[in-house]
């Protein structure tokens, strides 16, 4: 469907509802992803089809999330795709031995699927940084920067130069409020005089360009501060899971 879903997700998770869920959203972020339900069957994915990052439950049949972890180490292809580990809480020494057994990172259920979603794109950045930075994209909002091009779903986004630069700011710190001085040295540059009003303008103009009528609207004013891209606009589905 889109050029980038070669970013690969291999999820190893026995409740299949977790799985199914972990998919959707993943999916969504436009990664490309395999499920196993035991660690037989992830050893046998991971040989098949590469992951850039694995997913990895903790308590599984079979084989241990931990005894996984070891072996997908031991394969020379798989030596250095990060790993994330999903504990359930309370697991403190098995956290530690899960990052000595060379999981990358692990998160402890229940968790949210944003909290997720930002770990494995921090993950992904940096064990991948060239792979990630190509694109950035939260929920249906998408920002090609090979070739500048702006999604929203299936539409293309048009915008100037100045909005583009915001945009690409505002979403690589989701949650952030950046201030209108701060904009203006981010994105126009610290040595260009231009009024701070200049930038409520030109978030105007980028707010026009991404929303249709109904459609939700993904910049924060946060009065008297200014500007964040929402942290929850990737999500339909902040509950707790797992
Ligand atoms: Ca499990």
């Amino acid at each position: 469907m889109n050029g980038h879903s070669e970013r690969t997700v291999l999820i190893v998770e026995d409740e299949e509802a977790l799985a199914t869920l972990l998919r959707y959203n993943l999916e969504r972020e436009g990664y490309r992803v395999f499920e196993s339900r035991d660690g037989e069957d992830a050893l046998l994915l991971a040989d098949e089809n590469k992951p850039d990052l694995v997913l990895l439950d903790w308590m599984l049949p079979k084989l241990s999330g931990i005894e996984i972890c070891r072996r997908l180490r031991g394969r020379g292809h798989m030596r250095n795709v990060p790993i994330v580990m999903l504990t359930a809480r309370g697991e403190e020494t098995d956290r530690i031995r899960g990052l000595d057994t060379g999981a990358d990172d692990y998160i402890v259920k229940p968790f949210s699927m944003n909290e997720l979603l930002a770990r494995v794109r921090a993950v992904m950045r940096r064990v991948r940084p060239a792979l990630v930075e190509d694109l950035l994209e939260i929920g249906e909002i998408s920002i090609d920067r090979g070739n500048h091009r702006v999604r929203r779903g299936e539409r293309d986004i048009h915008l100037g130069p100045t909005e583009y630069r915001l945009l690409d700011q505002l979403m690589q710190h989701p949650g952030r409020v950046f201030s209108r001085e701060q904009l203006l040295d981010t994105v126009w540059g610290s040595d260009i005089y231009v009024e701070a009003r200049t930038v409520d303008v030109h978030v105007g103009r980028l707010r026009k360009a991404l929303n249709n009528t109904g459609e939700r609207d993904p910049i924060r004013t946060v009065r008297s501060a200014g500007y964040s891209f929402d942290e929850t606009f990737a999500k339909s589905d902040a509950r707790m899971i797992g």
